[in-house]
C-alpha cells in the first residue's frame, strides 16, 4: 500500500528547487520507476511527492564535437537509446541501454532518476564512469559538477542533500584511438545485473595503452573503479595475457556480497571474466577507431 501524500507538479526548474527547498519530508519522483516499488514496499512515506518529469528545461540530449555530450536529467533510458548522435559517438551507451529493464520501463525511466537512486546494480553508471562523466547537481542556492567517479557514497546513497537535484550528465568528447565496452550478468535478459564490468581503453600512436579505466558493477555498495587493474595496463604494449592478469586484479579488488542470486566467490569469479572480456572489446575498437 502507497501512503497518501501531497501531489507537488511544478511548471518550471526554478520552481522546482523552490518547492523542494519549501517541504522537507518530500521525495522527488521523475519516472517513479524505482521510487514507487520503494514506495510500495512501504519503506518510504514521503508526505509531499514533487513530479519533475515534465520540467521541459532538463530533457534534452546536446552534442559538440568540443564540448561533448550533455544529457538532462529528465531525459528518459528510451532517448538515450534512439539517439543517432549518441550511436554514432557513444555506441556503448546505446548497447548498454538496450540491455536496461524493458521497453516500457526504459519508456518512463530517466537517467537522472537511475543515478540519484545510486542502485549499484544499475547500468548506466559504470559506463558513464568509463567514459568519464561528469554530473551536475543543485538546489535553489546554486550548482555543483563533480566526476561522477565521486557521486556515489553507499548503497543508494549519493553526495546530494535535501534540495538538490540532478540536473545533467557531462561525457567528454571521445578521445582518438578510443573504445569503450559493457556487458552485465544476469539469467533474465535485460533484468538488473547479478555483476557487470565497462572498460574503456585509450591507445597511444605506437599503439601502446595511454590510459585504461575499469568499472565494476553491482561489486560492492556503489559503482567502483579497479584502480589497480587499471595502473597494470598503462603505458604497455595490451594483450590476452595482461588482460586475464587486469582480470584477476579486479575480482580481488572487488568488494561483492552473497545474496539470493550469487555467492561471493561466484560473483568474483564472473567479475574476472567480465573485465578480461570487456578490456579486450575495447582495446580492439580503439585499434580500429581513427
Ligand atoms: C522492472 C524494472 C526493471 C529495471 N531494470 C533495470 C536494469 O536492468 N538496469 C537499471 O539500471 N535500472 C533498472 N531499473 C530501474 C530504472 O532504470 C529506473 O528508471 C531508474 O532507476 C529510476 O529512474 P526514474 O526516472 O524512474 O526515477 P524515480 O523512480 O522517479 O526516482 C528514483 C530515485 O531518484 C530520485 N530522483 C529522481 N529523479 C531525480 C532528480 N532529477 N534529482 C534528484 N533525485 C531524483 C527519487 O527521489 C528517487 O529516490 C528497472 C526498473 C524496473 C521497474
Amino acid at each position: 500500500m502507497i501512503n497518501d501524500f501531497h501531489y507537488l507538479k511544478p511548471a518550471s526548474l526554478k520552481e522546482a528547487l523552490a518547492m523542494y527547498a519549501q517541504h522537507d519530508d518530500c521525495k522527488v519522483i521523475c519516472g517513479g520507476q524505482s521510487l514507487l516499488i520503494v514506495m510500495r514496499q512501504g519503506m518510504l512515506a514521503p508526505e509531499y511527492l514533487l513530479d519533475i518529469k515534465h520540467v521541459k528545461e532538463l530533457s534534452y540530449i546536446k552534442f559538440d564535437d568540443k564540448d561533448g555530450l550533455r544529457i538532462g536529467a529528465t531525459t528518459t533510458h528510451r532517448e538515450i537509446e534512439k539517439s543517432d548522435i549518441i550511436a554514432k559517438k557513444y555506441p556503448v551507451l546505446v548497447a548498454m541501454e538496450q540491455k536496461l529493464a524493458s521497453i516500457q520501463t526504459r519508456n518512463w525511466g530517466t537517467i537522472g532518476g537511475n543515478l540519484a537512486h545510486a542502485d549499484p546494480a544499475g547500468d548506466p553508471a559504470p559506463v558513464l564512469m568509463a567514459l568519464k562523466a561528469n554530473i551536475k547537481f543543485g538546489n535553489e542556492k546554486g550548482d555543483n559538477t563533480m566526476p561522477l567517479d565521486e557521486f556515489f557514497v553507499d548503497y543508494f546513497e549519493t553526495k546530494m542533500d535535501h534540495g538538490d537535484l540532478v540536473l545533467e550528465v557531462h561525457v567528454p568528447a571521445p578521445e582518438p584511438k578510443f573504445g569503450c565496452a559493457y556487458q552485465k550478468f544476469n539469467l533474465l535478459d535485460s533484468d538488473m545485473g547479478i555483476v557487470a564490468a565497462a572498460a574503456a581503453v585509450t591507445l597511444n600512436a605506437d599503439g601502446t595503452c595511454k590510459e585504461a579505466r575499469i568499472v565494476l558493477g553491482n561489486a560492492g555498495p556503489t559503482p567502483m573503479r579497479v584502480t589497480k587493474a587499471e595502473d597494470l595496463l598503462k603505458g604497455k604494449k595490451l594483450d590476452d595475457k595482461l588482460f586475464a592478469e587486469a582480470g584477476q586484479i579486479a575480482s580481488e579488488e572487488a568488494q561483492p556480497v552473497a545474496d539470493i542470486h550469487a555467492s561471493e566467490e561466484h560473483r568474483r569469479h564472473v567479475l574476472g571474466v567480465l573485465t578480461k572480456r570487456m578490456l579486450k572489446k575495447a582495446f580492439e575498437q580503439a585499434q580500429k577507431a581513427a
